[in-house]
Parts: structure tokens; sequence; C-alpha cells
């Protein structure tokens, strides 16, 4: 039910009295004061009065029949409408009144009879007044309370849409995460996460005596030929074949990740027994060593795998992985497709070999190197037909240097750039005196060794036309030397710079011939002049009675492309012999001489020696 307040200007008094007398006087006073006045004679009017509307006072006499006035105020107070209207009690001096219990009931005042007008006046105003301000506290109240609840409804949207918002903030810097930590191709952890997996692994080593564990480092051997050969797609799908089969030789306890490239990490925790690393690298290599079926080809790739102790010695984990790739490294030099473990004495080796690098760095800067030149001779004539420049490195400390220890430093560097540009000049001026001598043959040629990234530099056939304008000497007379890696590249690039070769006259030798991975369809397709057969050939072909082993075959391939053939490290009378048999056109080595310093080849031009 809807129960009306009173008129908001006229407030509204209810009167409850048995008494007309007193109705009658207290109501025309408080009419003429301006109040709203309804009057009732017990508590069943008094009830219908304030269903009617709402009094904003009630003035109730205490001495009344059937309901008596303690009565009727608990019952209003009981009443949830009319439970806060004030109640002032109406009491004759006579009376007896307990004034204890009538604020127990829930009065809030009394006015004695006879009526004091100016007393009810005010305790009426006073009440009203009381009433007027709890009326406006309960309603700001209200307010409030609709205010709270409206802020808090927004409040807790604005926290659903925060943590919608943390969430999906979350959920991509757990992604971030994951990309900085991951390698996107395989799904692997990275270097970064590897090198935290290996410092933790570190920590657990200083700090538990019986913890080992162990790193390795796998270098794919020769991946960059599936690279070139097949494309960057088919290299990809191989590198996710290859960690695919790598996890499966490991346990959840150990950390695979792929740290650049071709190369792989692992970290074996928890080992009982270090020997366990090495039948870990055992079983990959053997898993390696199946093939791979790609969804287009099928591919073979062994892999180098370096085994470093996890010792607690190691001040930084970046160190015990170092120590892993120097053993890697070494694996690769001893053959490739296995594993060796780091040994100490190792990171001495790469310490020289880094004192090497600078000292070749200052050796290019002081032109601190010498050309050796070693006869080539005619085998139809058994003269000399020519000169291999073979350079040497005169260290200040070590003495002379062989181009086997520095020549691979100076490919990794770059330095070989400069060093071999300066061979040729030297070697075309060496030749250009030679030629000034009339014993020297008209025809003398000089071979100069080109490492395969020279034919990346696009200036070479500019430098090489200025030498030979300077040099004067006839570009016939030249003849490069090149390793299979130059036509594995098979670059348009390397292509046109060996086209202006063959424009300019200059030979083209494919030197160590057989130790390469050059198919003989690529050969086809380059110009080449000669074919030097790699001495380890000549050196097989003494032991191998029956068949000399491939150098036939391989002076047979010569032919069929119209080529020359030079045999390298002929050291007996007997392998001569046997070139001789089998038609071979050119032979160098120490049966004829040693590569010799320039002053002792006029020497032995002089000499005219014949074989
Ligand atoms: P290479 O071009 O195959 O040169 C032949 C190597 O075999 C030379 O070694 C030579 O001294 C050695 N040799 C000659 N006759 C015999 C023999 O009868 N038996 C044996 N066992 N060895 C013989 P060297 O001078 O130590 O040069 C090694 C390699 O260094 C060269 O192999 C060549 O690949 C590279 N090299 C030398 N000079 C240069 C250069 O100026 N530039 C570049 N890029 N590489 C060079
Ligand atoms: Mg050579
Ligand atoms: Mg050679």
């Amino acid at each position: 039910m809807n129960y009306k307040r009173s008129d908001l200007d006229k407030k509204d008094i209810l009167i409850i009295d048995d008494m007309a007398d007193n109705l009658r006087v207290l109501s025309s006073l408080l009419t003429k004061e301006g109040y709203n006045v309804r009057k009732a004679l017990n508590w069943q009017m008094a009830l219908t009065a304030c269903q009617t509307v709402l009094p904003d006072l009630i003035l109730l006499d205490i001495m009344m029949p059937d309901v008596d006035g303690y009565e009727v105020c608990q019952r209003l107070k009981a009443w949830d409408i009319t439970a806060d209207i004030p109640v002032i009690f109406i009491s004759a001096l006579d009376d007896v009144f307990d004034k204890v219990k009538a604020f127990k009931v829930g009065g809030v005042d009394y006015i004695p009879k006879p009526f004091e007008f100016e007393e009810v006046l005010v305790r009426v105003q006073n009440q009203m007044v009381l009433r007027a301000a709890q009326l406006e506290i309960l309603k700001l109240n209200a307010e409030l309370e609709q205010r709270v609840k409206q802020r808090t409804w927004e409040l807790e949207k604005a926290l659903q849409k925060l943590q919608g918002e943390i969430a999906s903030r979350q959920q991509l810097q757990s992604k971030l995460l994951d990309m900085v930590l991951h390698d996107s191709l395989t799904g692997l952890p990275n270097r970064f996460l590897f090198i935290k997996r290996l410092e933790k692994a570190l920590h657990l080593a200083q700090q538990e005596a019986n913890y080992q564990f162990a790193v390795l480092f796998l270098d794919c051997d020769r991946f960059k030929v599936v690279n070139d050969s097949l494309g960057h797609l088919v290299g990809d799908e191989l590198l996710i074949a290859i960690s695919r089969r790598l996890q499966a030789c490991l346990t959840p306890a150990d950390t695979l990740a792929r740290l650049g490239g071709d190369e792989f990490g692992i970290l074996l925790e928890k080992l009982t027994d270090i020997s366990t690393a090495i039948q870990v690298a055992e079983q990959i290599l053997q898993q390696l060593s199946l093939s791979f079926k790609l969804s287009r080809y099928e591919v073979f790739m062994n892999a180098s795998i370096g085994i470093n102790w996890g010792s607690k010695d190691y001040d930084q984990p970046e160190y015990l992985l170092r120590d892993a790739d120097t053993a890697m490294y070494r694996a690769k030099a001893l053959g490739r497709a296995r594993y060796h473990v780091f040994d100490p004495a190792m990171y001495q080796e790469a310490i020289q070999l880094l004192d090497l690098e600078n000292d070749l760095r200052r050796a290019v800067e002081r032109q601190e190197f010498l050309i050796y030149y070693q006869p080539i001779i005619s085998l139809n004539t058994g003269r000399i037909s020519g000169f291999e420049a073979l350079v040497r490195w005169q260290h200040p400390v070590r003495g002379l240097i062989s181009p086997t220890e520095f020549i691979p430093v100076a490919e990794e560097t770059g330095l070989i750039n400069a060093i071999d540009k300066w061979v040729l000049q030297s070697a075309c001026e060496q030749l250009c005196i030679w030629q000034a001598y009339s014993i020297t043959p008209k025809n003398l040629t000089i071979s100069v060794n080109l490492s395969a990234q020279l034919f990346s530099q696009p200036t070479l056939i500019a430098q090489i036309d200025q030498i030979i304008t300077e040099t004067k000497i006839n570009p016939a007379n030249l003849e490069l030397e090149i390793t299979e890696s130059v036509i594995m590249e098979n670059t348009n690039a390397v292509k046109a710079i060996i086209h202006q070769l063959k424009e300019r006259n200059i030979k083209l030798i494919m030197d160590d011939f057989g130790t390469g991975y050059s198919s003989l369809s690529y050969l086809h397709s380059f110009p080449l002049n000669a074919l030097k057969i790699d001495k380890s050939f000549v050196k097989i072909m003494q032991e191998n009675q029956e068949n000399m082993g491939l150098v036939p075959a391989m002076i047979g391939i010569a032919e069929s492309m119209g080529m020359t053939v030079i045999a390298e490290g002929v050291e007996t009378t007997e392998q001569l012999e046997k070139l001789r048999i089998l038609n071979c056109g050119f032979a160098q080595g120490y049966l004829f001489s040693q590569p010799l310093e320039p002053q002792l080849v006029l020497k032995l031009i002089d000499a005219v020696p014949q074989w």
C-alpha cells in the first residue's frame, strides 16, 4: 500500500485523545498556527487516520479506555510506516504519568495538562524541526545510498573491464615473453633462455655437491650446402625436423635450445653419471645419421657435438657454452659427425687462435707476408711450365707460419681479401721480373690461389685489370686456383666474374679437386681450364697398386670436359711414372721441388732441369 505523506507546506498533526474538549482546544490552537490537524478518539481511528495520510507529528494522550497511550505508542513504533513519526505524550497533572515508560515506548517529549499554549507550540515546533531534519537526513541517506549503489555498479563494471584488460595484457605479455625466449621457427628455447637455464644449473651445482650437469653444443655439418642448393624453405623444414629428432633423444628434464642458424644447445641436468652425456651425444649422432624425409627431398644431415662437463667453478654461464663450442669446433676439425669432450687445454688453444687473429691483423698492416714459388712441371716436356705462388707469414716472434694455419683464420676474419690481393699483385710483379731474363721460358705461367670470398667482391675484376695493366703481364699466363666452394656458390655474381676472367683469357684451375662436394653438373657449367688433383689421391695411387685409386677416373673426367690435369703432391718417381702412363698433363710436388724463395727460383730456371 502506498501511504501519503502530508502536504509539504502544511505540517500534519494527529491528536489522539478520548477527551473531545482536549481535542478541540489543541486543534484550534495548532490550526491557528498553520498546522493541519486531525483528530482521533482511540487507537482504531488513529490507525485509519495514519492509513489515509501519514502525519508529521502525533500528540498522544496517555489515559484512554481500551488501548492506553503507551500501548498506542508501542503499536505505532512497531508499524514500520509510523515507526519514525515523533510522538509527544499529553498527560494531565493528576494522571499517574510514568515519564520513563513514555520514553521507553518511543515518545520523544511530553506536554502536561492543562496546556500552556506557549509551551505546546514550542514543543510541537521543536519536534517538527527535528522531524524535518530527520526526514532530510533520511532523504539524503536514501540518495546517498542510491548514489553509492550506482557508483558501486559503475566501479564493478570498470573493475570487470579492467580485469578483462589485465587478462588480455597478461596474455599478450606472456606471448611477448614467449617470443623473446623462444625461437620462432622451431619453438625451442633460444640462446637467451638457454643461458638463463645454464645460470640456474650453475647455481645449483655451486649449492648442491652431488648435482651434476653437462652442456652440449651441436652444429650441423655443412648445413649451408642444403640452404644454398635446396633453398631456405627446405633448410627451415630440415631444422624443424632436426629439432624434433634431437628432442626425441632427450628427457623432459633436459633443455634443448636453438642457439641460432644450425646451432643447438643441450643442457643435461641431474646426471648421476657424467658419462650419460656421452651416451646422449652418441644417440644423437646415431639418430642424425638416418636420412630426413622432407616434403620434397630426402636429405642427410650430420652434426658435430662439443661436450662440456658442467663444473661449478665457472664464473659465468656463457663460459660453459663457449667451451662446449670450442669442443664442437674440435669435433669438426677432427672430421665432423662426431662429438668431442672439452678439456681446458682447448681453451688455451682458442686463446692462441685469438692471438693469431690479432697478430694477423697487424701482419696485414705491416705486410709481414712472403711468397714461395713451387714449380709446375709439364709431363710432356719434363720441363717447368709455371710456378704456383704460396704465401707464408713471417711472424715477428714465431717465425715462418704455414698458410694452412693462418688462411682459415684470415678467411674467417675477412683479412683474406687483403692478403690474396697482395699475393696476386706480388706474384704478377714477380712474373714480370722473371720474364725479363732471357732464360725464362716464354709462356711461364704463374698460379695464384684465390679464396672463395674474393668472388663476392664486386671490385675483383677491376683490381685484376689494374694489376695486369701495371705489371704488363700477359693475362694468358695468369692462372687462378679456386676451390670447389666457389662454384658451389653458383650465384650469378660468381658466374659473371668467371665469365669476365675468361674474356681476359685468364686461366681458371679447380684446386684440391676431389676433396669438396661439387657435383659434376656444376663443374660442367663452369668454364674451367684445368683440374688439380688433390695430393691425397696421388698418395693413395701409390698404395693402391691395382687400380690406382680415383686418379684415372679424375683424369678421364677432365679429358671429357676438355680440361687439362695437374697432379699435386708428387713425391716419388713411381707416382710420376704412373701419372705419365695415365697421360696426366702436369705435375707438382716435392719430387721436383719444394716451394722456393724468389731468389732460388731464378737459379732453378737457370739450371733448366728436366724430369
Ligand atoms: P694448395 O693450393 O693445394 O697448395 C699446395 C700445397 O701442397 C702447398 O702447401 C704446398 O707446399 C704443398 N705441397 C707441394 N708439394 C707437395 C708434396 O709433394 N707433398 C706434400 N705433402 N705437400 C706438397 P702450403 O704452401 O702449405 O699451402 C697450403 C694451402 O694454403 C694451399 O694449398 C692453398 O690452399 C693455401 N694457400 C697458399 N697460399 C695461398 C694464398 O696466397 N691465398 C690463398 N687463398 N690460399 C693460399
Ligand atoms: Mg693451390
Ligand atoms: Mg691443392
